[in-house]
Parts: structure tokens; C-alpha cells; sequence
């Protein structure tokens, strides 16, 4: 608790609530202590806000207006998942409730070259979390080939191939070169762990420009659905011409009791469509089942 009184900037209140969302996740009825003390994290991110007064760390904060920012979009946790080929940091950012049980992660994008979704993220960044939701967003998970505007990483690999799921060696080069070996990437590692560790509802993967929210392998079928109504884009099966091996949603879908999607997002982009995206991305996290499970 005297840590959270003398944080008096964003940085001091995101380093002080440190690994207690997981943690919570994981040992939500024992960590009592610790779920007060990221309450009240929550509650000090509310009342640094002046437009928010005296809203109590419990209190409902579904403020109608939904240009002005809310306490939800404060953002209350922020970690590094790991490094880049070149030492670039992955980052993601927690919004909401650190000690929500549903938990969705957004990811603006995999492959350099496709860069819509980090607009996805920027902007729900500023909406923040559905009530009573944990919201994690990533920009990217190859920050190198972000830069660059490539497809792969620095080593030139497709982070999309590199996984451990059905990992093939000899996945088409070089567009989709998979690495030497299975999970051999440092991108591919953060991301492997940090889903692992925060075992999330729903995570959103945002890729150009097939057009399209994909049923492949789809696990929640009325999750895919609502996305394209929502996105208004089509229902297709991207099934990576036979079977995809080494993909992040084929990784997660297996082991994970949650639902990861792919969205393949249109070439050219107009505002509007950020806006409807960000809302769909939003009502997922409120749709799918809560599956904690241990
Ligand atoms: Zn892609």
C-alpha cells in the first residue's frame, strides 16, 4: 500500500502493480491481500482523473460518453514479454480490471508488412477494456519487422510459421520461411509464454489483407460470426493452401481453453472501418465464454 501512495505518475502506478494481475488470475481466492491492493491501484488510477470525482474502486464506471476517456482506459499494467532478433521490446499493455476473470489479448500484428491492426490497437487503447473485463493489447510481436516493414523477422523468418503446432521445416521459403527450428525465434517465444501464463478468453490476431474473419479450424463458431457481422467481412477459411503448420492460433487453440482468431483485414484502410474493428474487438472480449479453468 505504500508503494501505491507515492506513485505519482503512470509509470510508478504501472510498475507497482508489477505480475499481480497472472498472479490473480491464477490464485484468485487465496491472493485476497493482493487482489485489495490491485483494487486499490485501480482506485488511485480513478481519482488521479478529475473529470471522475469520487467514483470508489468499486464503484460502476460505465460512463455513458464513450469519446471522453473513462478510468477503464487507464492503463494498469505493462510488461515486457520478451525481445526482439534485435533487442526490441514486446510489449503489452494491460486495461481494466486486474482482477477480471475474463481476459482477452489483442495483437495488432505478426508480419511487418500488414499494419492495419496496430491502428486497432491504438485505438482501443484509448477506449479501454469492456466493463469488468482484463484487456491486454500488443502492437506487434515483431517489432523488428515493423520497422523494416517486413514481412519476417530480422533473421527473416515468419513468426506465423515458426511455432510449435504441426512446425514444418520445409513450409515454403521465403515468403513463409519457418526457422531452423520450432519456436527458434525470440518473438516466437514471448508470445508462447506470455498466453501460456495469462491463459486468455479470446486473443485477436490482426493479419492483411485476405478480407476475410477465418473459420479455419474455428473453435467458437458464433464468435466468428459475430466478428464478420460486426467487421462486416466475410466468413472464409484460411487454411494457408492445405494446412497451416506453425501458426500462433493453431498453437493456442490446442493447448489453450480459450479462442484465438485470425482476421485478415482489407489492404486499404479508412478510418471508419478502425472504428467499427475496434468496437467489434471490444464486444468479443464481452462475448466469449469465461474459460479459467485452473
Ligand atoms: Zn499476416
Amino acid at each position: 500500500m505504500t508503494i501505491l501512495k507515492s506513485a505519482s505518475s503512470a509509470s510508478d502506478l504501472v510498475s507497482s502493480t508489477g505480475t499481480a494481475p497472472t498472479m490473480l488470475r491464477r490464485t484468485m481466492v487465496a491472493a485476497v491481500g493482493a487482489s485489495l491492493c490491485a483494487g486499490a491501484v485501480l482506485g488511485s488510477a480513478s481519482s488521479a482523473t478529475a473529470s471522475v470525482g469520487q467514483l470508489s474502486p468499486g464503484a460502476s464506471i460505465a460512463i455513458s460518453s464513450v469519446e471522453t476517456p473513462t478510468p477503464r482506459a487507464k492503463q494498469v499494467d505493462k510488461r515486457v514479454i520478451g525481445k526482439s532478433v534485435k533487442g526490441r521490446k514486446i510489449v503489452a499493455r494491460l486495461h481494466g480490471s486486474p482482477t477480471a476473470t475474463k481476459v482477452g489479448v489483442i495483437i495488432g500484428s505478426m508480419h511487418g508488412t500488414e499494419r492495419a491492426g496496430a491502428r486497432i490497437v491504438k485505438k482501443l487503447r484509448k477506449k479501454g477494456a469492456p466493463k469488468n473485463t482484463a484487456m491486454w493489447t500488443i502492437r506487434t510481436i515483431n517489432p523488428d519487422g515493423h520497422r523494416k516493414k517486413t514481412r519476417g523477422n530480422a533473421r527473416g523468418v515468419d513468426l506465423n510459421r515458426n511455432g510449435s503446432d504441426l512446425w514444418k521445416g520445409t513450409a515454403r521459403h521465403p515468403v513463409y520461411y519457418p526457422g531452423p527450428s520450432s519456436m527458434s525465434e525470440p518473438e516466437t517465444r514471448a508470445y508462447v509464454s506470455f498466453l501460456s501464463e495469462i491463459d486468455p478468453d479470446v486473443v485477436l490476431i490482426y493479419h492483411q489483407a485476405g478480407n476475410g474473419v477465418d473459420s479455419y479450424q474455428q473453435k467458437n463458431a458464433g464468435l466468428t460470426k459475430g466478428l464478420a457481422k460486426r467487421m462486416k467481412l466475410p466468413v472464409k477459411s484460411f487454411n494457408c493452401d492445405g494446412e497451416c503448420t506453425g501458426t500462433l492460433t493453431g498453437w493456442f487453440n490446442k493447448k489453450e481453453a480459450g479462442t484465438a482468431l485470425t482476421i485478415e483485414l482489407t489492404r486499404t484502410v479508412r478510418g471508419k472501418q478502425v472504428k467499427r474493428w475496434t468496437k467489434a474487438a471490444r464486444w468479443a472480449i464481452r462475448y466469449v465464454p469465461d474459460t479459467y479453468r485452473d
